[in-house]
C-alpha cells in the first residue's frame, strides 16, 4: 500500500500545448474585484487596451441594471452607484463560487442585496426590475457581462472578432472560484485557454525569467488591490517559474482603507450615514480623499455642505493596522518558502493601493530593499496576462509557468483518515498515483471520497466530493489492485480517477466543489493543524491499532476455521478467549490496551501457526490436496 510517486511537468512548453491560433489574437485578462482590464501582446509588447474615448484603460468591475433590464458596464454603471445603489453591482468577484453562508457577516457592507435563502447554495444577487419583481443573478453571470465588455472593447480595438482569453485569479482562488471564472469566460463566449495565477502574470509582466542570461531569482510579489490581498513567493529559474508560497487575504484592500477613513470621520463629525445609498457616497468621498493623500499631505472633501478634513498623518495612523496584516501576511509566506527576507531579489508593487506612500514604505522597510514599481501598478496583472496569452500562440516557446496547490489534496482511508496524495505546496500541473487493496474478502465496491485540509482525520477537512468504483471482480481481500490517480490541471482543477488493475474496472470525476472557501477558513485550517499535530497523531496512532486489530481477528477466526480437524478444544477456546480480549480491546480507547492484546495473541497463535504450515507442507508432499 502506500506506493506513490510524483511525476512533474517540468521543462519548456511542449509542442502540445501551444495552440493553434488562426492568426487570431488571444488576450489577456485581469478580472478585478475592483477594476478590470483587457491586454494583448503587439509587435512583441504587451498594451492595456483603453475604451473607445481612449483614456482610461481601467474598467470598474460594476454592472448596473436599469428600470428597462439593460445593463451597464464600468464607468457608466459606476456613475448609478450613489443614485441606484440596489441596482448597482460592485466587488462581484468576492462573491464568485461563494455560499450565502460564507458572506453572512459581511452581506451588510454590500450596498445590493445578496439572497439568503439557502446556506448552501451559491450566492445570488437580487435586483428588482419596473414591474417591481424581483430577478436573481449569479456573480458567474454579473462576471459574464463584465468579460463581455472588455471583449468588445479589444474587438473595437483590433477590428476583429475575439474569442480565446487568458483569465487571471488571486492565487488563493480555490476550485471552485476558479471554475466560476471560467464558466464567466464561458458565458461572455470566450474560451479560456488558461487561468493563471495573478502574482505569476505580474512576474511575467516585469519580464522576469523571459531572457535567457536570467540567473536564478527569487521575488515577492505584493498585490494590494480595492478588495484583495495577496502576496506570493516566486523562483524563477531559466524560464521556469515556481511559486514557492502563497499567503494573503480576500478580505483586505483599498476598500478597507476607505473604510477606515469614513469611520473616522463618523467619529469625528459624528456622521449622520443611515441608507446605504449614503453609505456609498461617504465611501467615494473617502476613496477621493485616500487617492489626494497619495500625492499631497491634507485633504478637505465636502459631505452634504459639511467640510470634511484629513491628513495623511491622520490616515496612516489608522491605517497602520490594515497595513501590518499584509506584513504578516509577507513574514507567512516567506516561512512556507523557507526564506528569510534576505533572499528576496525583488519585491514587485501589484495593485492601485500600492500608490499609498505609507505602503510603498512600510513593505520597502520590511523587506529591508527598495520596491519595484516601474510598471503601473494597475495594468501590471493584465500585462502578464496579454504575455501569458501570447506564449499559448506560441510565439515565446521557452516559458513554462508552474504554480502550487494552496492545501493538500487526498481521500480517506480505512477508520476516516486522511491519506494526502497531493501535498500542500506542490507544484501543479501534477499528476500523482497511489495503489490500494480492499479490506474485506469479496468486496466489489469501493468509494472514494476526495478531501481538502491538512488534518489527519478526513472529518476535519473539507469534502470535495465522492465516487464509487464499481464492478470490482470479487476477490479475497488484499488481492485487488487498486489505483487511484490525482490530476491537478495548470488552472488548479482536480480529476481523480480510480482503476482496478486486474479487471480494468475504471471510473474517473472532476471535482468541482459546492461552494467557495473562504481564505480566513483556509488560514484557520492550516493554523488548526499546526495546534492539533499531537492530537491527531495519537487519534491516527488509535485509528491504525484498530485497523490492524481487526485484521488480526479475521485472520484468527480464518486459522480456526481451517485447521478446526486437528486442533484441540482447548486450544481453539484458548484462541477464542485471546480474540474475545483483543475484541474488547477494539471497542475501547487504548491504543496502548489493543497492541498488548494483540501481542498476547501473536504470541499465542505463533507456535500453532508453524505447526499449521509443518502440517500442509506434509500434506502437500503426500500429493494431498490443501
Ligand atoms: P483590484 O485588483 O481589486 O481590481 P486595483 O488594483 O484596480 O484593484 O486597485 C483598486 C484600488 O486601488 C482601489 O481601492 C483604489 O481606491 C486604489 N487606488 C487607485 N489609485 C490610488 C491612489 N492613487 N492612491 C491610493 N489608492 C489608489
Ligand atoms: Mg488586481
Amino acid at each position: 500500500m502506500a506506493k506513490y510517486s510524483i511525476d512533474l511537468q517540468a521543462g519548456k512548453v511542449k509542442e502540445d500545448d501551444v495552440v493553434s491560433t488562426r492568426g487570431e489574437t488571444i488576450v489577456g485578462i485581469d478580472l478585478g474585484t475592483t477594476n478590470s482590464l483587457v491586454a494583448h501582446v503587439r509587435d512583441g509588447r504587451a498594451v492595456a487596451v483603453a475604451g473607445p474615448d481612449g483614456k482610461s484603460v481601467l474598467v470598474p468591475s460594476i454592472v448596473h441594471f436599469q428600470a428597462d433590464g439593460m445593463t451597464l458596464v464600468g464607468d457608466a454603471a459606476r456613475e448609478q452607484l450613489l443614485t441606484a445603489p440596489e441596482r448597482t453591482i460592485y466587488s462581484v468577484k468576492r462573491l464568485l463560487g461563494k455560499s450565502y453562508r460564507d458572506l453572512a457577516q459581511v452581506k451588510d457592507r454590500f450596498g445590493y442585496r445578496i439572497i439568503d435563502e439557502d446556506e448552501d447554495r451559491l450566492v445570488k444577487v437580487a435586483v428588482r426590475d419596473a414591474e417591481g419583481k424581483d430577478r436573481y443573478y449569479s456573480p458567474i453571470e454579473l462576471s459574464a457581462q463584465i468579460l463581455k465588455s472588455l471583449k468588445t472593447r479589444i474587438e473595437a480595438e483590433l477590428n476583429s472578432e475575439v474569442s480565446r482569453a487568458v483569465i487571471t485569479v488571486p492565487a488563493y482562488f480555490n476550485d471552485a472560484q476558479r471554475q466560476a471564472t471560467r464558466d464567466a469566460g464561458k458565458l461572455a463566449g470566450l474560451d479560456v485557454l488558461r487561468i493563471v495565477n495573478e502574482p505569476t502574470a505580474s512576474s511575467l509582466a516585469y519580464g522576469i525569467g523571459l531572457t535567457d542570461e536570467d540567473e536564478g531569482r527569487t521575488i515577492a510579489v505584493y498585490d494590494l488591490g480595492g478588495g484583495t490581498f495577496d502576496v506570493s513567493i516566486m523562483r524563477i529559474e531559466q524560464g521556469i517559474f515556481e511559486v514557492l508560497s502563497t499567503n494573503g487575504d480576500t478580505f483586505l484592500g483599498g476598500d478597507d482603507f476607505d473604510q477606515a477613513i469614513v469611520d473616522f470621520w463618523q467619529r469625528k463629525y459624528d456622521l449622520d450615514i443611515q441608507s446605504s445609498a449614503q453609505r456609498g457616497e461617504v465611501r467615494l468621498v473617502a476613496e477621493a480623499a485616500k487617492r489626494a493623500l497619495s500625492r499631497q499631505d491634507s485633504y478637505t472633501a465636502e459631505y452634504h455642505g459639511q467640510q470634511l478634513q484629513l491628513t495623511r498623518e491622520e490616515a496612516e495612523s489608522h491605517w497602520g493596522p490594515l497595513v501590518e496584516k499584509t506584513l504578516q501576511s509577507c513574514a507567512l509566506a516567506l516561512k512556507d518558502a523557507k526564506l528569510e527576507k534576505e533572499a528576496i531579489d525583488h519585491v514587485i508593487m501589484v495593485g492601485g493601493s500600492t500608490r499609498i506612500p505609507l505602503v510603498k514604505q512600510q513593505v520597502a522597510d520590511f523587506f529591508g530593499r527598495e520596491v519595484n514599481n516601474s510598471l503601473d501598478p494597475d495594468q501590471v496583472v493584465a500585462l502578464g496576462a496579454a504575455i501569458q496569452a501570447d506564449v499559448l500562440a506560441g510565439n515565446q516557446k521557452d516559458v513554462l509557468l508552474l504554480d502550487i496547490t494552496p492545501l493538500s489534496l487526498g481521500i480517506e482511508t480505512v477508520g476516516g483518515l486522511m491519506d494526502p496524495i497531493i501535498p500542500r505546496n506542490s507544484k501543479v500541473p501534477t499528476k500523482v498515483g497511489r495503489k490500494y487493496t480492499t479490506s474485506v474478502d469479496g468486496q466489489v465496491k469501493l468509494k472514494v471520497a476526495v478531501y481538502q485540509g491538512e488534518r489527519d482525520m478526513v472529518a476535519d477537512n473539507r469534502k470535495l466530493g465522492e465516487f464509487i468504483l464499481e464492478n470490482i471482480p470479487p476477490m479475497p481481500a488484499g488481492i485487488p489492485q487498486i489505483e487511484i490517480h490525482f490530476y491537478l490541471d495548470a488552472d488548479g482543477i482536480l480529476r481523480v480517477k480510480a482503476t482496478e488493475n486486474r479487471s480494468g474496472t475504471e471510473q474517473s470525476v472532476t471535482i468541482k466543489s459546492q461552494y467557495g472557501i473562504s481564505e480566513e477558513e483556509m488560514a484557520m485550517m492550516l493554523l488548526d493543524s499546526l495546534k492539533n499535530a499531537e492530537a491527531d497523531m495519537s487519534a491516527r496512532g488509535l485509528v491504525e491499532a484498530k485497523t490492524e486489530a481487526n485484521n488480526v481477528l479475521l485472520s484468527a477466526r480464518k486459522f480456526i476455521r481451517q485447521n478446526e480437524d486437528w486442533l484441540s478444544d482447548n486450544q481453539v477456546s484458548e484462541i477464542q478467549s485471546y480474540t474475545d480480549d483483543l475484541a474488547k480491546a477494539v471497542d475501547g480507547d487504548d491504543k496502548d490496551e489493543i497492541n498488548r492484546r494483540m501481542e498476547s495473541l501473536n504470541d499465542f497463535t505463533a507456535p500453532l501457526a508453524h505447526e499449521a504450515l509443518d502440517r500442509n507442507v506434509a500434506a502437500a508432499m503426500k500429493g494431498k490436496d490443501v
